[in-house]
């Protein structure tokens, strides 16, 4: 028979849902708590215990005779024995590229208030590359008497690079994600001994707060620090799956929100309260000492719950930059003696490798592409990669595919239905299950264009509804519709029924 249709149809059975308001705006709280307290906790009022530094010779850090240690798991394990002040940190990091430039790339997301700049790596198998791959990130040193975080992400580089092809944690990190380093965004404060920057500031207070402005209102106002700033600008354009920021003061893993509509010691859930509680319990049972916390259980906590505060950083980068993002607490005094680098290294580490895999790899991945497919399922020449948005039923915080069509949405272990959205296509919804052992679950997801054209015509697009079971799902029709009758439609839906894999063919509407 002679078809009078142009090639293209195809049903696919998915469940339509709606995405509901943001409900951020119900969390404003009356009064904006006290932003002058100090320190990151009871812990936290201890009196900073600054040691002297003493300096590493800047040459011999340039090249390869640091000298080598017993363990054969660390070959530089010379960066774990003393603080480096904020220029022998830059010149570490250069002597860092040229012995593991292949892996990794060196460059500033800013400069401080008094001019230095905020050093970052890049460490992956193809720096620099926009790719399907997520980005992760620890960022070091917010608070200049925490210094701690330098010394320990400068480890992490050293002990990825060393590690890459024989540890598959390494590798994985390597060459299926982009990890990012930044051992201290405020320099100055590092240099000066202060917590603050030197506008006097608290860094970790100076983030446009979500509670208090609504999701709407992240952007900067004008009045953000130098290094807030530059903070926020790299968040955003990077887009990290993960974020952990690195203090002292207790030894705990904190999750958001940090902020809440009430100025106690009152738990403040954020919409991905699971999610979170996973990855903050991620990190926390990787780490050798901190899950055994008396203070803490777990050794986690929820941020307001510990004490709530407005402004930090992890608030904001959950919302305005979509980040997962912790406030971990490496050390139970400030500025940790000399000595027990190493130690917190070695108690750090595990952590720092599991959490940034857990976050990109132990939940829902995959990709949203736009398409027109014919009904045999060949697939024409339009195949798009869709920055779609993923909705997550009953988790009111949606996030959005990459350029390259790729997500990655932290989960924790359960079943959940998730749908992706893009305006101009049939939104698709799916049910996943994330599985409790880590492996993560993927799903890719192909939305039929609904005013797209290919090189035949006019493309068209209809939903038509069947009933499987006690499931009511939709079947959705792409087609080019250059003439035909109701015979016609009537067999090519029937065929993209069962093409589809449908177990009662589609009632052609
Ligand atoms: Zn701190």
């Amino acid at each position: 028979m002679l078809f009078a249709w142009l090639g293209t149809i195809i049903l696919l059975c998915c469940e339509c849902q709606s995405i509901s308001k943001s409900s951020y705006d119900q969390h404003r709280p009356s009064a904006r708590p006290d932003l002058q307290r100090y320190g990151e906790g009871r812990a936290g009022a201890v009196l900073a215990q600054a040691s002297g530094r003493r300096s590493l010779h800047q040459n011999a850090l340039q090249s390869e005779d640091v000298p080598k240690t017993v363990s054969s798991d660390f070959t530089h394990q010379a960066v774990l024995t003393s603080y480096l002040t904020n220029k022998e940190l830059e010149t570490y990091m250069q002597g860092y590229l040229r012995r593991c430039g292949h892996m990794a790339r060196m460059f500033s997301i800013g400069q401080s208030k008094e001019g230095r700049s905020m050093w970052a790596l890049e460490l992956s198998n193809n720096v620099g590359a926009v790719e399907a791959k997520p980005n992760a990130r620890f960022v070091g040193n917010m608070h200049g008497d925490e210094p701690a975080s330098r010394q320990l992400l400068l480890g992490l580089a050293e002990w990825l690079c060393q590690h890459r092809t024989s540890d598959n944690r390494a590798a994985r990190i390597v060459n299926d994600m982009h990890l990012y380093l930044v051992p201290s965004v405020n320099p100055d404060g590092f240099e000066h001994k202060l917590r603050h920057n030197l506008g006097d500031v608290d860094l970790n207070r100076d983030f446009p707060d979500p509670l208090l402005l609504g999701s709407t209102g992240l952007h900067p106002t004008g009045d953000e620090q130098p290094e807030t700033l530059a903070l926020m600008k790299w968040t955003t354009e990077t887009r990290f799956v993960a974020s952990a920021s690195m203090h002292e003061g207790a030894i705990v893993a904190n999750y958001p929100w940090d902020g809440s509509t009430s100025p106690n010691t009152t738990y403040s859930a954020s919409p991905d309260d699971a999610a979170f509680r996973h990855l903050a319990s991620v990190y926390a049972n990787a780490h050798l000492d901190m899950h055994k916390s008396q203070e803490f259980p777990g050794g986690i906590t929820n941020g307001a719950h510990w004490y709530p505060l407005s402004g930090g950083m992890q608030d904001w980068a959950y919302v305005s930059g979509q980040c997962m993002e912790l406030t971990v607490e490496l050390s139970q005094h400030k500025w940790p003696s000399e000595e027990q680098l190493p130690a917190l290294f070695k108690a750090n580490l595990p952590a720092m490798l599991a959490f940034p895999l857990a976050a990109a790899f132990s939940g829902l991945r995959g990709s949203v592409h736009g398409r027109l497919v014919t009904l045999g399922g060949n697939t024409t020449d339009f195949d798009k990669p869709l920055p779609a948005t993923i909705n997550v039923e009953g988790i009111d915080h949606a996030i959005q595919a990459g350029v390259l069509g790729n997500y990655y949405r932290p989960l924790a272990p359960g079943t959940y239905n998730v749908s992706a959205v893009m305006k101009g296509y049939s939104a698709m919804s799916t049910q996943v299950t994330v599985p409790s052992d880590g492996a993560g679950v993927s799903h890719d997801f192909i939305l039929l264009c609904t005013t797209c054209q290919d090189k035949d015509g006019q493309a068209e697009t209809k939903d038509a509804y069947i009933e499987e079971g006690s499931h009511m799902r939709t079947a959705i029709y792409a087609f080019v519709a250059v003439g035909g009758g109701k015979t016609v439609r009537r067999q090519m839906c029937v065929q993209a029924s069962v093409a589809a894999g449908c177990s009662i063919p589609c009632k052609w509407w």
